[in-house]
């Protein structure tokens, strides 16, 4: 007897998913049926909330350029924009005199810290991060931390490592909220603690935190955070930056242009120019208002959904999925803090015998799901977690099957959230299942280094 509830148990509990754009989608199957499309790509990029969409579109007949226009529309877009960067530092639980940097990303926020790190500042991250927060550092004063096998070896990691900080100098710890490929949150308040022990400071990277749980600067302790809108349900290419303003008052600013300088004047063939010192130092040129909005609006519709209540009904889809996929004998799903570790709704997983670039095609073709295959732009992390050699050569998109116990080189992410029913996570957990006994109903092949249905 099963001892997973009905789909119905988990919306009677928790409620239904918000009402996101997509849901009523049906996309072809390779077999010539049609189905609803099963999007369980969130940590990519998040499907748009409707009540996001529904400001968006309300504000289009208003939009109007920011910050330069003084007709009736340009004020109020002004305004509106000035208005997004309280509600998002409200959100985020800011420090009176922090700053909210509007970027287009999440990678943009931490390239922009990195430009602004005072000289000489030594960098900290575990090897395990995402690219965005492995690869802006200065490589000369980059420390890289060996990845941990639990929470707290990642805080004893960080405790031994920052003994050696000198003092003298700035120091930045950079760490995730919660990690793209295991979904597993980390320590982020006990390394905090640690680092500000040290004299060191803490950017989060919550592109993976803020969309599923109640991210608390102040509280945290945390000196910056970063994250992106399309993956909180608000796309349109916007980001933040938001934390202590001191280094960024005086780093010279991120891009030049416009809106980031208060006055420039040539003289004895030289121009000098004197630039602003809040967030528009680091936002030249025409903003995104539509972008801000957005992230607004998606930052008012988590608060009001609740964070308690998003996280309870992830936590009971997570548990069923997390069982189901238990329940197969040949899939080994991935953690790198140890099973107890709590997780935000994404897991990867591989399939003995099956290259996870041919899984996710299967899913997507016969099955209507829409996965993610690869390394995660965290190559580390993944290869660790496979096993595998540091140096070893990718061979992502080989349709070929593996071989029982064969090496496995890449793994399939599932990843969900508050737009999710749990229909989706069902038909994933059936399919993984049935491709596994029975294999693939189509044939495939690789091409242009993707795998895709032989038609
Ligand atoms: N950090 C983490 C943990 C992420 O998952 C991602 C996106 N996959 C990023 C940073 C980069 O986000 P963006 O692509 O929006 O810059």
């Amino acid at each position: 007897m099963s001892t997973i509830p009905a789909p119905s148990a988990v919306d009677a509990l928790h409620g239904p998913p918000l009402p996101v754009l997509g849901a009523d989608v049906r996309v072809p199957l390779i077999t010539g049926d049609e189905v609803s499309y099963g999007a369980l790509d969130y940590a990519a990029s998040a499907p748009v909330l409707s009540s996001v969409w529904d400001d968006v579109s309300a504000y289009m007949p208003y939009y109007g350029s920011v910050h330069r226009g003084a007709g009736h529309l340009s004020q109020l877009s002004t305004d509106l924009f000035e208005r997004s960067r309280r509600t998002v530092g409200e959100f985020l639980g800011c420090r009176g005199d922090d700053e909210v940097v509007f970027t287009r990303s999440t990678t943009d926020s931490l390239n922009l810290l990195a430009a602004a790190l005072p000289a000489g500042t030594q960098v900290y991250v575990f090897e395990t991060e995402h690219h965005a927060a492995l690869l802006p550092w200065p490589p000369e004063r980059l420390t890289v931390m060996r990845a941990p096998g639990s929470a707290y070896e990642a805080v004893e990691i960080v405790a031994e490592t920052l003994a050696c900080h000198d003092p003298q100098r700035p120091g930045l710890v950079c760490v995730t909220g919660a990690s793209n490929v295991t979904g597993e949150i980390w320590p982020v308040g006990s390394i905090t603690e640690v680092a500000h022990t040290a004299g060191v400071r803490v950017a989060l990277d919550a592109a993976q935190l803020v969309p599923h749980r109640r991210v608390d600067v102040a509280g945290l302790g945390v000196d910056y955070v970063a994250f992106s809108g399309h993956k909180m349900y608000a796309p349109f290419g916007a980001g933040v930056l938001a934390g202590r303003a001191d280094w960024l008052r005086t780093a010279a600013p991120y891009l030049a242009g416009g809106g980031a300088s208060r006055r420039v004047v040539h003289g004895d063939g030289a121009l000098s120019v004197e630039w602003q010192q809040g967030a528009a130092r680091h936002e030249a040129g025409s903003p995104n208002v539509v972008g801000v909005h957005a992230l607004a609006s998606a930052c008012r519709a988590l608060t009001a959904a609740g964070f308690d209540a998003l996280a309870a009904r992830e936590e009971a889809l997570l548990e069923r999925t997390l069982a189901g996929l238990a329940g197969i004998e040949q899939v080994r799903v991935l953690s790198l803090l140890g099973g107890s570790a709590p997780r935000v709704g994404v897991i990867s997983f591989v399939v003995d015998g099956w290259n996870s670039a041919h899984l996710a095609a299967a899913l997507s073709a016969e099955y209507g799901i829409g996965v993610r295959d690869g390394m995660f732009c965290a190559h580390p992390l993944v290869r660790g977690l496979l096993g595998n050699a540091p140096d070893h050569s990718d061979e992502c998109g080989a349709p070929e099957p593996l071989a029982p116990g064969a090496r496995q080189v890449n793994a399939v992410r599932a990843s969900f959230g508050a737009g999710t029913p749990v229909e989706h996570l069902d038909r994933l957990v059936a399919a993984v299942a049935a491709l596994a006994r029975d294999g693939s109903r189509w044939t495939y092949r690789t091409e242009a280094g993707r795998c895709v249905p032989v038609r």
